[in-house]
């Protein structure tokens, strides 16, 4: 193993591709923030009981996926696998919830762990940009959250994405099906592990991606038809306001997702350009959580969408995000004077909110534009003994490749001018 080797399932983010993540993670938050989220940030890592109730012990996050360890004073931690679980631990202890209006609207950007199998698409360290809304049962909540979601990937300019919706039913139906479905899968040919979920998440079977096992699944009892009257007049205005918002979606009776704390609406967006790893992201409503994990009865929904499943959903669809150009305007000195003086006009520049850089190791003429080009700045400012006994410098722009004198008092003014 190479002593440069980033650990398995990971990778670093390091320019320019690096740019792509941050402009994604800023285009997911946009509608958010524009909606009345706010910013949370909580811990990397969490107490493992956290994630065991609020995700769910039946879940493959929480038995295969979570990386938990013993702190030396004894305390169990899990690196956080998921956002949601803490989010809304940390709105309850900062009692956010009894402070203002409901519901509360909160947004996160941050890196996930889970213990998987690395593959394109599946890594173990992840990040997502998320939002959670806490606190209110209504239709119009659900609506906006896949509305924005649905926003902010158009922003991107992401078109082969498809958005799946469907409903899990709430505790009067829910338990109903789950029994009837349990009826049903019993007598189905299936493994012991299977044989295992079927008593303990019967509606993640629904979720298997084997063959053999969806075959069996086809006269399986259908969800839809269990659910109760305020469950599908809830799911049909659901509906009827996101089609409303001109947002496309497919019904999708199989759509369980993954964790145990979803009920009523649930959704995830994929993209049909990445193979089988193709959610770029899910949520959905979870009106039993807070009471899961000890909190007050705090009916709430909210997505996640993983940063980087987009970028990648980006590079299938060819989309190059029009990125400016980091550094406007590059400085390359001639000698030890030079180095000093357009030194103090770049520090002007940067002072007056103009992005400046600067051949630094005092490199040829050559060399220093070569890095002038690269940076994609807008001029360049050269100045050489001669220049400096003239008091000018040299600005190029590097579009035209039109030259010009410009006294060195008024370098920075004409830059500010000319940039806008
Ligand atoms: P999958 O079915 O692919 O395992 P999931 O249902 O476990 O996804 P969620 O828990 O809903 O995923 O997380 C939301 C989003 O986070 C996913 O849609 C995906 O874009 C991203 N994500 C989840 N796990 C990973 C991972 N291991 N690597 C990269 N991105 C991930
Ligand atoms: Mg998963």
């Amino acid at each position: 193993m190479s002593t440069f080797q980033a650990p398995k399932g990971t990778y670093d983010l390091t320019p320019p591709r690096s740019a792509t993540f941050l402009a994604v993670r800023e285009a997911i938050s946009a509608p958010l923030r524009d909606s009345g989220y706010g910013y949370i940030e909580t811990p990397g890592f969490e107490n493992v009981e956290l994630f065991a109730r609020g995700v769910g012990e039946s879940t493959d996050i929480v038995t295969k996926e979570m990386y938990t360890l013993t702190t030396k004073g004894g305390d169990q931690l899990a690196l956080r696998p998921e956002g949601t679980a803490s989010v809304l631990r940390a709105a309850l202890e900062a009692n956010l919830h009894k402070a203002g209006n409901l519901p509360v609207k909160l947004w996160y950007s941050g890196s996930y762990y889970r213990y998987e199998r690395p593959q394109a698409g599946r890594y173990r360290h992840f990040s997502q940009v998320g939002a959670e809304a806490i606190g209110t049962e209504d239709p119009v909540l659900d609506a906006e959250l896949i509305i924005l979601a649905d926003q902010a990937y158009r922003s991107l300019g992401l078109r082969q994405f498809r958005i799946l919706l469907n409903s899990l039913g709430d505790k009067e139906c829910r338990p109903v099906y789950r029994e009837a479905l349990q009826t049903f899968l019993r007598d189905l040919d299936l493994d012991e592990e299977t044989r295992r979920r079927i008593e303990i998440n019967p509606l993640r079977v629904l979720d298997d991606k084997r063959s053999d096992v969806q075959k069996q699944l086809t006269d399986a009892p259908k969800l839809r038809d269990y659910l109760c009257d305020a469950c599908k007049a809830y799911h049909e205005e659901v509906r009827a306001l996101i089609t409303a918002a001109g947002v496309v979606f497919e019904d999708d009776e199989k759509l369980v997702r993954g964790l145990d704390y979803y009920t009523r609406t649930t959704f995830e967006f994929v993209h049909d350009g990445l193979g089988s790893q193709s959610a770029v992201g899910g949520g959905g409503r979870y009106d039993g959580l807070s009471e899961m994990i000890g909190g007050p009865e705090l009916p709430s929904v909210g997505w996640a969408l993983g940063v980087d499943r987009t970028v990648l959903a980006l590079e299938a669809e060819g989309v190059e995000l029009d990125l400016p150009a980091t550094t406007s305007v590059y400085a390359v000195p001639l000698g030890e004077e030079a180095r000093r003086v357009l030194f103090g006009v770049v520090t002007e520049l940067r002072r007056a909110g103009i992005a400046a850089d600067f051949a630094f190791g005092g490199r040829g003429l050559k060399g220093a534009m070569k890095s002038a080009n690269r940076s994609g700045a807008r001029y360049t400012l050269v100045a050489g003994e001669r220049d400096l006994a003239e008091g000018v410098v040299q600005l190029k722009d590097m579009e035209s490749g039109e030259q010009t004198a410009v006294p060195l008092t008024e370098a920075a003014a004409e830059l500010a001018k000319r940039l806008g």
